[in-house]
């Protein structure tokens, strides 16, 4: 029997050790659970709707200071943000363990993500440049400059309890915007700990104004309401794909901007050449990894039918020696599911994909990983002989449906034939193969990557997929355009007024 962590004691110490009030965790109306024992850690007070309208104002009069704030400035505060996320490394990962139910690498690898993208924002702040472009009247200059949004809305995920936060945060705030940040409901311990963290390089920064980053505390309802504020400029919301059919309408409606981030079900194709020692440890961490609880974690293996029978035997070894277990703990690669619901929601897709004729290994509760409460898997591998059912839908857990193919063109077709579109493999040796797959009529995600696993992005790269995952991108190359308004500025340096298109419009 694994050791029980005290969760909560261990929780109070950081948030103590973090500088978040008391107040703001201890007696409220809203509970928040570990997923490695399941017992309530913390009471936090929920922010009320009539709350709402008033921080988002705030937000606005700040956002009115900081789009004056030179960008290499605004950098600054950036730049403090990242060392002070630096030095809570430790307490903050470990807190993510805790209320996300990482294992401890994974939760100090997602601070390491909040850190980077510091790094690269600080960079930003001094190349947010526009074009200068050719105009076809003589005397003119015409260019683009880019211009502070507003207030932007975050909406984060369970999952990536802080990274996503940072993702946003980072950028928005070197774009000059305010932040308001309705964080998971199941993970708001960590949100306060940012907030504490960025507080703390908001004081070393001096001159910021007051309400430039706010956290909403909260369900749906309170992100609804942010949703609907027509002080919002932008939300980014990284969710589910039924929370992305509720929200972008509702943004469409008053023609405010989104980021939609939503469910994935990701797929891999292992080619006749591929390196099946290289592919075997980039499934094994693609699909069971955070138990599965990854947008991008791997859900659809294609198996080309000459290496199926090599393949599959060893994947099926990895799933049975795994070890599951307190994520607090070192060993432990898998740990717990965030909840009840996401165990019922995996044993019904089980249900289904043994009606749809899969075999199935894996998959039970493991028992004494945990306390009663606690939601510990083996992750399933699920043998399929169609593409069918539950195969075609993100069931956030670890399953993986393992499927053989005869040529490529019906591996592409499979892989691309579910309404979700966000990231992608290809295990291959074969130049051919690979470039076809990242090619245009290859994978249709946002994410295609070959001899890698589809889970694991690094911030430098713009992150996000196509279809029901939602258009969005976030994170690095170019995505901070999102955060930012474009104007096109045309200049007359002539004596004359020419109109474009050589129209005349003379007065006399
Ligand atoms: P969820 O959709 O249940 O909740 C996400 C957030 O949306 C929460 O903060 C929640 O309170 C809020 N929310 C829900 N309905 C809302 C509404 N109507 N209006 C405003 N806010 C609302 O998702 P979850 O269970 O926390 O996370 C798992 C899901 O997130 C998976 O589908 C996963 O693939 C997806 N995800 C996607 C990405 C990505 O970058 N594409 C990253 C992480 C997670």
């Amino acid at each position: 029997m694994t050791k029980k962590v005290d969760v909560k004691v261990e929780a109070a110490r950081i948030l103590d050790a973090l500088g978040v009030a008391r107040s703001a965790w201890t007696g409220g109306d809203m509970a928040s659970f570990s997923p490695v024992s399941g017992e309530e850690i913390a009471r936090l007070k929920t922010t009320q709707a009539a709350e709402v309208g008033k921080i988002i104002d705030a937000a606005h009069d700040a956002f009115g200071q900081w789009r004056n704030v030179p960008a290499p400035r605004r950098g600054e505060l950036v730049r403090l943000l990242g060392e002070e996320l630096r030095a809570s490394k430790a307490d903050l990962g470990r807190l993510v363990s805790i209320e996300a139910g990482k294992i401890e690498s994974e939760g100090l690898g997602e601070v390491q993500e909040m850190i980077d993208i510091c790094d690269f924002a600080v960079g930003l702040s001094r190349q947010l440049y526009g074009l200068t472009i050719a105009t076809e009247r003589p005397g003119h200059r015409m260019m683009e400059t880019w211009h502070p949004l507003g207030v932007v809305g975050i909406i984060s995920a369970f999952n990536f309890p802080v990274a996503v936060w940072s993702w946003n945060a980072a950028l928005a705030l070197v774009c000059g915007n305010a932040v308001v940040w309705k964080p998971s409901e199941k993970t708001p311990l960590t949100a306060l700990a940012c907030q504490a963290i960025l507080d703390r390089a908001l004081a070393r920064f001096g001159d910021a104004p007051k309400a430039l980053s706010q956290v909403l505390i909260g369900d749906r309802h309170v992100g609804e309401a942010m949703v609907d504020h027509p002080r919002v400029a932008l939300v980014s919301a990284t969710g589910s794909t039924r929370m992305g059919r509720e929200v972008g309408p509702r943004l469409a409606k008053r023609f405010a901007r989104s980021i939609l981030e939503l469910g994935g079900n990701n797929a891999g194709i292992v080619c006749p050449s591929a390196d099946l020692d290289m592919a075997l440890r980039a499934i094994a961490f693609g699909a069971m990894g955070t138990a599965g609880q990854r947008c991008t974690t791997l859900r659809r293996l294609f198996v080309h039918e000459s290496v199926y029978d090599d393949l599959v035997p060893r994947l099926k070894k990895a799933y049975a020696s795994v070890s599951i277990g307190n994520p607090l703990e070192t060993g432990a690669l898998v740990g717990p599911l965030v909840d009840k619901a996401a165990f019922d929601g995996m044993q019904k897709a089980l249900g289904a994909a043994k009606a749809a004729g899969g075999t199935i290994t894996g998959g039970d509760r493991v028992a004494d990983a945990g306390a009663d409460t606690a939601y510990y898997v083996r992750p399933a591998l699920v043998e399929m002989p169609v593409q069918t059912g539950p195969v075609l839908e993100e069931t956030f857990a670890p399953i993986l449906y393992v499927m053989r193919y005869g040529s490529l063109d019906e591996a592409l077709e499979q892989h691309n034939a579910v309404s979700a579109g966000l990231s992608s493999s290809i295990f291959t040796l074969d130049m051919r193969e690979a470039e076809r797959f990242l090619s245009a009529e290859g994978s249709d995600c946002g994410i295609a990557n070959v001899n890698i696993g589809t889970s694991g992005a690094e911030i430098g790269g713009a992150f996000g997929g196509e279809k029901e995952t939602g258009g969005g991108r976030e994170s690095g190359s170019d995505a901070w355009k999102a955060y930012m308004r474009r104007a096109t500025n045309t200049v007359n340096y002539s004596k004359a007024l020419p109109l474009a298109q050589g129209v005349s419009f003379d007065i006399g």
